[in-house]
């Protein structure tokens, strides 16, 4: 199990396997209210994308167009786009087309057409502080009508996710709230990838899984920052990684869904950063 942004590659039993990517465990941080403050500014750099994304994600666009988008008001903000670079990743958004679960490279090639599902995932760093979300986008008439219900569970098990991420639940909890919105629409859930801790570094500790049994797992604390982001197959849970080291892609050709906020956990409820 991975962080859903770690580099891995597919081993031999069409599984996935960590690659470069795998931190010594450490302790989760709390985080105190002037650092969350700069992650909920990291955030609302995040936000003022994605509502340039709606004006912007047409049939035409180009993904390469779209993370030029990006990288630009990520910069023009005083924030530095996080994923570029990152372990090589090339671009400063992950696009992700139908079957392609997370990170899609940004490409000048990849032309939007009416129809595709369309994931978007950034993440920005201000004064050293973190941000990360993605949604998934329907580009005008969908192909296949269930589209729609797939991208709507995945936002849904996004919130339910986010709704047990309170003090004195446990990860489980999360994991479990989300897998059951899953397990209503029939939907494969992406397990080598999970959400994340997130604060002075993208991928912090602990790993933030989008299954699990209530009950287990870490006890969540105020000022905890985590990263809460389902990915949902139309088909199958099985993904593989393709040649380019990155794009993930769901093992049957189904249409995949990812929606992702950071939130930190607050004494009374959790705080969404990036909406
Ligand atoms: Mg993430």
């Amino acid at each position: 199990m991975r962080d859903a942004f770690a580099r891995g590659h597919r081993d031999g039993s069409g599984g996935t396997v960590v690659g470069l990517h795998r931190r010594a465990p450490s302790l989760v941080t709390i985080k105190r209210p002037d650092e969350v403050a700069r992650m909920r500014h990291a955030g609302s750099i995040l936000i003022g994308i994605l509502e340039a994304f709606e004006t912007a994600l047409r049939p035409g666009v180009t993904t390469a167009e779209l993370d030029r988008l990006a990288d630009r008001m990520m910069r023009d903000a005083g924030a530095v786009p996080s994923f570029k670079g990152y372990h090589g990743f090339p671009g400063s958004i992950c696009a992700s087309v139908n079957d392609e679960v997370v990170h899609g490279i940004p490409s000048s090639t990849r032309r939007i057409r009416e129809g595709d599902v369309v994931s978007l995932d950034i993440g920005c760093i201000w004064q050293g502080w973190h941000a990360d979300c993605a949604r998934t986008y329907a580009v005008g008439p969908v192909a296949q009508p269930a589209a729609l219900d797939l991208i709507d569970a995945t936002r849904r098990a996004m919130e339910s996710g986010i709704a047990a991420a309170v003090v004195g639940n446990r990860l489980g909890d999360v994991g479990a709230a989300i897998e059951a919105v899953a397990a209503q629409g029939g939907y494969g859930v992406v397990r080598p990838f999970v959400g994340h801790g997130i604060g002075t570094a993208m991928h912090e500790e602990p790993q933030v899984p989008n299954y699990g049994r209530p009950g287990t797992g870490l006890r969540l604390e105020a000022g905890m920052c985590l990263a809460i982001e389902p990915m949902f197959n139309l088909g199958g849970d099985e993904v593989y990684v393709e040649d380019d080291g990155w794009t993930v892609r769901t093992a049957d050709g189904s249409l995949s869904a990812h929606f992702e906020n950071t939130i930190a956990i607050g004494e009374s409820s959790p705080e969404v950063l990036t909406e």
